[in-house]
């Protein structure tokens, strides 16, 4: 831990010179503060009862600081049966056209969105409407126009918004942030990217464009970008981008098999990424500066993550990262901490205006300035 509080400690400090990472507390560190002296539960309602709400739901068990309380599933079995399952009463029960009522429900203090990306911008806001925090799931929403919308609902109505990016929480991928904001791997030079798998039953929805707003730069691409960010500690200034398509049966008009993009940062440093829906064994980043790399392969898939740098391997612990995702986002709903990669609707929004660029690149064939 020692090392882990020198590390944030020093973030605190850089986060001067680098706008990226702000001031940090360890996910698992007590917490004490005046509002909260004895360390409250953040209570959850989860909606959409899916395949990842099901792996957030198990995760949760080993929750020291979030728990669930509530439900929202357009179907009366599942919500019987999670409700049974993790001990949620009727009266905690939502369906989508009921939902707004957790307003009079003392029992919820935020909404976990898990439902297909088109629809989270609306449930989203009307969360927001019912004074409840949200998290929402990756996508933030369709496009940045949207994604913003979410972020300016949740502000008028005083509630917290933010996105379900896990990797933010991941002890690795942080170990590499830090060696990188320390200066270890020198001036940045390089990221490579590579985010895919083959996708399967071509009748899910995230193969439909009206419910999953895109293909693979939407749902996996996503990791890549914003791995890209927090890997080079900056901001993208310009993109390219090419699509190609060897399936157009299953990959429809507005629906993106394989896409590459490149994208450009203040310092000079370039990305090189790839997004696909038709490769396997595409999870991995590797980042490249004048005095060191690291790598990280697997990089973003459940886990264990691993990694290594030119000082060798990379050691620290596997923990489940929704476990560890969702006792952070308690901190920081909570009681206010600012975790060293923010997960906040802003950081939403950044890569939903990278998403729009990639398209208009793809669309138009040129290089697309960006200003986050
Ligand atoms: P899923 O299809 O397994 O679950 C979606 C749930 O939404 C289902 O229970 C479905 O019944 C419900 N739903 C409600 N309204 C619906 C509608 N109109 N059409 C279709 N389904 C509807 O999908 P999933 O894999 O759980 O993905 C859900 C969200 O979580 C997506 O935004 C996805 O990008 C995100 N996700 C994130 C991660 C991560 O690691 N952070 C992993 C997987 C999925």
């Amino acid at each position: 831990m020692n090392s882990r509080r020198d590390f944030l400690q020093k973030l605190t400090a850089s986060a001067i010179a680098i706008p990226f990472l702000s001031s940090v507390r360890a996910w698992n560190e007590p917490i004490h503060s005046a509002d909260n002296p004895q360390g409250s539960v953040l209570r959850v309602a989860l909606m959409g009862l899916g395949g990842y709400a099901s792996i957030v739901a198990e995760a949760m068990q080993k929750c020291k600081r979030a728990k669930i309380t509530g439900l929202i599933s357009g179907t009366p079995a599942k919500l019987n049966e999670w409700g049974t399952k993790y001990n949620v009463p009727e009266k905690n029960r939502y369906n989508y056209e009921t939902f707004d009522d957790i307003k009079n429900n003392p029992d919820i203090d935020v909404v976990y969105v898990t439902t297909p990306n088109a629809l989270h911008h609306d449930q989203v806001i009307r969360v927001a409407r019912a004074g409840k925090h949200a998290i929402s799931e990756k996508p933030m929403a369709l496009n940045a126009k949207d994604a913003q919308e979410m972020v300016d609902a949740c502000s008028e109505a005083g509630v917290k918004l933010l996105v379900g990016y896990r990797m933010h929480f991941e002890p690795k991928t942080l170990e590499v942030i830090r060696m990188r904001s320390e200066g270890e791997f020198g001036k940045i030079m390089f990221f490579q990217g590579q985010s895919g798998f083959r996708i399967g039953d071509p009748n899910q929805w995230r193969l439909n464009k009206a419910l999953a707003g895109g293909g693979s730069l939407m749902d996996i691409g996503i990791y890549a970008i914003n791995g890209a960010r927090y890997m080079i500690g900056e901001e993208p200034i310009w993109v390219t981008a090419q699509e190609t398509k060897t399936d157009t049966v299953k990959f429809k008009e507005g629906v993106d098999e394989t896409i590459q993009f490149q994208m450009g940062f203040p310092s000079g440093a370039v990305a090189s990424c790839l997004s696909t829906y038709n490769m396997n064994y595409l999870d991995r980043f590797y980042l490249n500066g004048e005095k060191g790399f690291a790598e990280l392969q697997p990089s973003t898939g459940y886990g264990p993550i691993k990694g290594r740098t030119n000082k060798g391997e990379l050691t620290q612990p596997h923990i489940t990262h929704q476990t560890l995702q969702m006792d952070a986002m308690a901190g920081i709903i909570l009681d206010g901490h600012a975790p060293a990669v923010p997960v906040d609707g802003a950081e939403g929004v950044k890569d939903l205006k990278i998403i729009d660029a990639i398209y208009a690149a793809c669309a138009s064939g040129k290089r697309q300035e960006l200003n986050i």
